[in-house]
């Protein structure tokens, strides 16, 4: 079989690699000369904690599974299993821990509540305020500026598989053929469409008016090394308000006597922070579902997310040396891990993971090629 992949980020780059898994031939297609969109944008955060019980908490769990296996074959995506961890420093976050803690699938994401000297034992550069931390064991993380590449070399050794970069496809020409901006034609068994949030143009003529996804713009900051290593990845209580398995009693109690700071109230935000392997922290974000997105950076979220991280750590942050904003795609029905349809004959379009497309991506992938007997 020959597998026609276009767009070569972690959704594309995974679909490429389960084919080519299976014995079959990629030819992968990609508007820039190397991937662009959100898959090098983003943390990098392999992230089971915060997952809806049910068909989105497998699929992440099922993902870091796949992760860690790839990972031992391809070291440049500098997969580790860090775990993560959640500071808590009010009654109010703590009571949402707990609840987590009491869910029947907590042993499945590794939830445990630690006090604050257990939590330093873990990650000793947390030296700031808090009285306790949720620990979620499951959490992983990878390099996202390298993984793609990483990807991109253990496939070229293959033999079977061919990567085309600079190139746009514009058409769908017939059964399982596309047209670049070259006007070379590829024709395949099956073409995958893994285009990111460019919802626009060629998926707009194919999908429809009507597509149920959406575009969601990040911002986030990269610091110089923090000269220490941090060796969890860390995030604040204000990520229970975004994450589907802290929802309950808890949470809205959290969230009625317990307002989130105006600036992180207004930008969308949560603390979400993990070391690069040059010890540089990634920090983020807020999220913005408004159109047109801004096209600049704004500077109150950052100074917000200074002043939480300097709690936490107990001093000042290292310089900020990249800022940055990324857009995703989103299933408009937040529940549904990710859009997959079929628009045209051996064409299939797969979109929206959401703020989850990194972590889901290898299961993802995987679930097509089951679908479509690769
Ligand atoms: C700031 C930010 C932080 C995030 N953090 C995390 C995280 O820590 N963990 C997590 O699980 N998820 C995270 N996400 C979400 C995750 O990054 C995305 O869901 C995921 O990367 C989507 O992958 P993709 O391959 O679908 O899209 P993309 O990575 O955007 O790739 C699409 C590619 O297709 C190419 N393309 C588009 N149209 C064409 C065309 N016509 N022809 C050829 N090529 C084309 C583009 O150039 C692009 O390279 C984050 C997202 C952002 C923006």
């Amino acid at each position: 079989m020959r597998v026609i992949v276009v767009g070569a980020g972690a959704v594309g780059i995974m679909h490429a690699w389960h084919a080519v898994s299976r014995g079959h031939e990629v030819v992968q297609i990609e508007r820039e000369s190397e991937a662009r969109g959100a898959s090098l944008r983003n943390f990098g955060q392999i992230w089971v904690s915060g997952r809806a019980g049910g068909e989105e908490l497998e699929t992440a769990l099922r993902a870091r599974e796949l992760w860690e296996g790839i990972g031992r074959r391809v070291p440049g995506l500098g997969f580790r299993p860090c775990g993560s961890l959640t500071p808590l420093r009010t009654g109010a976050e703590a009571a949402v821990a707990e609840a987590a803690l009491a869910r029947p699938d907590a042993v499945a994401r590794g939830y445990k509540l630690l006090t604050a000297e257990e939590a330093r034992a873990l990650n000793p550069a947390l030296r700031g305020t808090f009285t306790a931390a949720l620990w979620c064991e499951r959490d992983a993380a990878v390099e996202p500026r390298t993984a793609q590449l990483a990807l991109k070399a253990e496939l070229l050794a293959s033999g079977r598989y061919t990567f085309l970069g600079g190139r746009e496809v514009r058409d769908v020409v017939g059964t399982a053929s596309v047209r670049d901006d070259h006007g070379d034609v590829h024709t395949g068994d099956a073409v995958i469409l893994a285009t990111g949030a460019w919802l626009g143009g060629l998926v707009r003529e194919l999908a429809g008016p009507e597509l149920p996804v959406r575009r969601v713009r990040l911002q986030m900051m990269q610091t110089d090394p923090l000269g220490e290593p941090l060796t969890t990845s860390v995030a604040d209580a204000d990520s229970f308000r975004y994450y589907p398995a802290y929802r309950g009693e808890a949470l809205d109690a959290l969230n009625a006597h317990q307002p989130q700071d105006p600036v992180a109230a207004e930008h969308r935000m949560q603390l979400l922070m993990v070391q690069r392997s040059d010890g540089g922290l990634t920090i983020g974000d807020t999220h913005e579902y408004e159109h047109p997105f801004a096209f600049d950076t704004v500077e109150e979220p950052y100074e917000h997310l200074t002043r939480v991280v300097e709690a936490f750590l107990g001093r000042p942050l290292p310089r900020i040396r990249h800022r940055w904003a990324g857009v995703y795609a989103q299933c408009t029905d937040t529940s549904r891990v990710v859009h997959r349809q079929q628009v045209g004959d051996g064409v299939w379009l797969i979109t929206g993971p959401g703020g989850r497309g990194m972590t889901c991506s290898p299961a993802i992938a995987e679930t097509t090629a089951d679908q479509l007997g690769w």
